[in-house]
């Protein structure tokens, strides 16, 4: 493993997540002096393993925002990445289902945001149509979205490292930022408490759940500018015997969008997991909770009716970064160059919650054009 014996880097990136490997790799093409710090003893072991590993089309967000547009762009980049680099994936196709009257507004309400987003290949299928794809599946109305697939995210990440490592990105583990400070004309950073320090022109905090606490480190007002994060838990359930769905099928979302609704997502093994639910929460604690299971079950019998009952067990779950607290509308990503905050070259990534995942090349070549302007 390598050890921070140089102090000075061009470029430094806080958290080995999918976004800060896509950003060092991307970056890595363009320069030269990349260091990614990463707190675990290894990358990835956060909320980049503990999603749905979607590559989603960009059906839900709004209009004009990054969410929107870094989803579309990033899905096309994702896939062809995928093709490229023999990373493992399926285009699955993805069903958003009705299963009542009202919900049928919400499925074309839905096909026209995702029009405005550039997502036009979505079909609206009568119950009938919906029920011949997915016999087990019970729908008034659906809407297909064939461009919705899954991906192995785990060797996602490790071809952006090796694919960083071999452009001479310095990857450094075990180091936790701790402390930042801008001189007028570098960053100093801080690592494991003082016990090495390093200086560097650029930082990009793509720290994940910690981005808010990194952002504050240079002096930012986090609740100023809107920076803190609520945690926002969502808990899995796997079935046995596997519901037989070939698509991945979702309700209508929630009103505003804190989660997608429980969904039946298949991983590329065939297996078939239920969740995420919302739950905001104080801490992490990567604990499931069982007692979720009557509500899980009522949620996924509206949609599929023959999955019996004692077939569900806790399996995985993740915690959003969201800048949406509790009833509040929705809020974008943050992809932010602070010059205007007096920290010429200090890259904020907050509130990457999903699509953060199929968004992360997207949201890697914005971050290099935003470092591009900054170096010069
Ligand atoms: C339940 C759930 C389901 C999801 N499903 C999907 C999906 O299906 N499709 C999709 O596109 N997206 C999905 N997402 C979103 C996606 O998982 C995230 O957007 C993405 O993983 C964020 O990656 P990241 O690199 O920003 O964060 P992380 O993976 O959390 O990485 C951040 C890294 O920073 C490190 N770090 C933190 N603080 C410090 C520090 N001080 N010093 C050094 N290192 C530090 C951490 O250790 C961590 O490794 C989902 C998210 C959740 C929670």
């Amino acid at each position: 493993m390598a050890s921070v014996d140089k102090h000075h880097f061009d470029i430094t990136i806080i958290g080995a997540g999918v976004i800060g490997l896509a950003v060092a790799e991307e970056l890595s093409r363009r320069f030269k002096d990349v260091l990614l710090l990463e707190k675990n003893e290894s990358h990835g072991q956060e909320t980049s393993s503990r999603n749905s590993e979607v590559i989603h089309a960009g059906i839900y967000y709004p209009e004009g925002s990054l969410k929107a547009s870094l989803c579309v762009e990033g899905r096309k980049l994702l896939y062809e990445t995928c093709e490229k680099r023999d990373i493992p994936f399926r285009r699955t196709g993805k069903l958003i289902v009705a299963t009542k009257p009202e919900e049928e507004e919400a499925l074309e309400a839905l096909l026209g945001k995702a029009q405005l987003n550039g997502v036009d290949d979505l079909l609206l299928l009568s119950g009938r149509v919906v029920h011949s794809l997915e016999p087990e599946v019970f729908a008034s109305a659906g809407l297909l979205s064939p461009s919705t697939g899954i991906i192995d995210s785990h060797r996602l990440m490790r071809a952006l490292l090796i694919g960083a490592s071999d452009n001479g990105v310095t990857s450094v583990f075990r180091s936790c930022v701790t402390a930042a400070h801008y001189d007028g004309d570098r960053h100093e950073i801080e690592i494991n408490d003082g016990e090495s320090r390093i200086a560097s022109r650029v930082v990009i905090n793509s720290a994940g759940l910690q981005s808010d606490r990194v952002a504050a480190m240079p002096g930012i007002d986090v609740d100023l500018e809107g920076y803190r994060l609520k945690l926002c838990k969502g808990d899995y359930f796997s079935a046995s015997p596997s519901p037989r769905i070939r698509h991945l099928v979702y309700p209508v979302p929630m009103p505003k969008h804190e989660g997608l609704g429980v969904h039946a997502t298949i991983d590329l093994g065939g297996r078939v997991r239920f969740g995420p639910d919302a739950e905001y929460v104080d801490d992490i604690d990567y604990r499931v909770d069982e007692g979720k299971r009557d509500t899980f079950l009522g949620s996924i019998l509206t949609y599929l009716p023959l999955l019996a009952k004692d077939s569900l067990s806790p399996d995985m779950c993740g915690i959003r970064p969201k800048l949406q607290g509790p009833g509040e509308d929705i809020r974008d990503f943050v992809i932010s160059e602070e010059s205007r905050l007096g920290l010429p070259g200090w890259v904020n990534l907050v509130g990457i919650e999903s699509p953060g995942l199929t968004a992360c090349m997207a949201i890697a070549k914005h971050v290099s054009n935003l470092v591009q302007q900054i170096m010069g």
